[in-house]
């Protein structure tokens, strides 16, 4: 295996230290299809020994004043920006994506320390006369797994990690065996900012991850994934009635209205379903479009993807990578072959590089409606149909005619009338005139299949927290 010497593979954070596993996990390059790396695999008998650090290391931190964890937690910044050409590096090599969009998801991740070092968790009074004092305190629920996903890894990792730690948790954090070599280069760097058993990170497969999820030691499971794999956590989490906070897929639709200006959205509307070659969850899956404007969006949407260049992530110029993996290749393929067949027409395929890799083409695809795979489940990959509606009432009944509820978006210039129709449209988030948009303040989770519980804001620290109630009778 040629493994880049510029490239350690760096050990799993257990009780403060590295440790080389016996068991390894290979780690695929998507743009070459070949395994540049080996990372240690962690071990039942390993995240056991976690799980007992981590309830050594809670006591202490649980103690340790906020003010002292956000100082800490802080220093996750200073420690990351230190390393961000090398954690960069690592996401592209292992992800796929553009090396300047690598550096934008660690720098989107550190949002999250900007924020939640800035909070308070003062206690809410809520009865304060002669007869009583009771307070609302907002207490830390203990050991909680982070179980976090191949898009974003970076991202998806800090998205827990912080809240959870500012909250007074200790946290283990299992990468998915796609995506381990950032976080656990994360975990080491980070070695020296928390106290040992504090944050701890463990590679490995599916397996690891139920393992976590099943452990009696672990009060809590952040999990971001997929929708079978989340209805299986909540298995696991069941046996000791672990907290959970599942963030998982979706197929989000967009309605345009007819008062659009196609020129004017085009470009919009395509990085809305493309953005991370389509690997994002809240990205823009289905799109409706009145028969009126049907041609106009999609030359225009068209014209934006034929700007874009798929290639290798340390390539100049290249603005998509690969597809990460095998399986969601095969994945895209058969939901585009099988939307091709039921009569739909691909009307971009864009440019793809020669040779190996996990390579798709940007496709857009119209001609085809519900019932056709392609619509009704989440591709996540850069293929995307769009479809014809002819009245408002119908594009708000096949939008939320789905079991998932992540995202949703309207586009109008006329804002009145987007927000009515987003009033229409069941999603944990409904963006007008952009989609997704995700950010450290905001809270972000799915209505109906596509989650439990939102991330970011203060709503998503307060999932880190159980509400203990002190009553004083006067
Ligand atoms: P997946 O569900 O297969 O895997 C995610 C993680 O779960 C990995 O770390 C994996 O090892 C672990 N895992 C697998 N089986 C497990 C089990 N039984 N118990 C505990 N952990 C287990 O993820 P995938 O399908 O490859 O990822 C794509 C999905 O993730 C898409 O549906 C996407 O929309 C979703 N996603 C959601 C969000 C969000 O914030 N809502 C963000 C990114 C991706």
């Amino acid at each position: 295996m040629a493994t880049p010497t510029a490239i350690r593979p760096p050990g799993l954070t257990i009780n403060g230290r590295s440790v080389a596993s016996a068991a390894t996990l290979p780690v695929i390059d998507p743009s070459t299809g070949a395994p540049f790396i080996e990372v240690p695999s962690a071990t039942p008998a390993e995240l056991d020994e976690a799980v007992a650090a981590a309830r050594a290391a809670f006591p202490g931190w649980r103690a340790t004043p906020l003010r002292r964890r956000q100082e800490l937690v802080a220093s996750i910044s200073d420690v990351v920006r230190a390393h961000l050409d090398e954690l960069a590096l690592l996401v592209t090599t292992e992800q796929g994506k553009p090396i300047g969009n690598a550096r934008g998801e660690i720098g989107a991740a550190l949002r999250q320390v900007d924020f939640l070092t800035g909070v308070t968790l003062d206690p809410e009074v809520i009865r304060d006369d002669e007869g009583a004092y009771v307070e609302v305190r907002r207490e830390p629920l203990g050991v909680v797994g982070a179980i976090t996903v191949w898009n974003y890894p970076v991202l998806v990792a800090m998205f827990k990690l912080v809240p959870a730690l500012v909250a007074g948790n200790v946290v283990i954090v299992k990468p998915s065996p796609f995506t381990p070599v950032a976080t656990l280069r994360l975990g080491e760097l980070l070695q020296e900012v928390f106290p040992p058993g504090v944050l701890q990170v463990l590679a490995g497969d599916d397996d690891l991850g139920r393992a976590l999820a099943e452990h009696p030691g672990v009060d809590k499971i952040s999990f971001t994934g997929s929708v079978p794999t989340g209805k299986k956590v909540m298995a696991s989490a069941s046996g000791t009635l672990k907290r959970v906070t599942l963030e998982l897929g979706g197929n989000d639709a967009g309605i345009v209205l007819d008062d659009v200006d196609p020129a004017a959205v085009g470009a919009d509307l395509f990085w809305a379903g493309f953005s991370n070659s389509g690997q994002v969850c809240a990205a823009l899956k289905r799109l409706y479009v009145p028969e009126s404007r049907f041609d106009a969006i999609c030359e225009a949407v068209a014209a934006e993807a034929a700007t874009v260049a798929v290639g290798p992530g340390l390539q100049e110029g290249v603005k998509a990578g690969p597809v990460q993996n095998k399986p969601q290749l095969d994945r895209v393929r058969e939901l585009t072959a099988g939307a091709l067949a039921a009569g739909g027409e691909a009307f971009h395929t864009g440019e793809i590089p020669d040779g190996p890799g996990y390579w798709f083409p940007t496709t857009l695809i119209r001609g085809v409606a519900e019932g056709v795979p392609l619509v009704d489940e989440e591709p996540f990959g850069p293929v995307m149909p769009i479809l014809t509606y002819r009245t408002v009432d119908e594009a708000v009944a096949r939008a939320n005619d789905t079991e998932y509820g992540l995202g949703a978006s309207v586009w109008s210039p006329d804002l009145d009338r987007a927000v009515e129709v987003a009033d229409r449209l069941v999603a944990g988030s409904v963006w007008i005139n952009q989609h997704p948009v995700v950010t450290a303040t905001v809270p972000f989770g799915g209505a109906k299949q596509s989650g439990i519980g939102v991330e970011s804001s203060r709503h998503g620290l307060l999932e880190y927290t159980h509400i203990k109630v002190v009553n004083v009778k006067r």
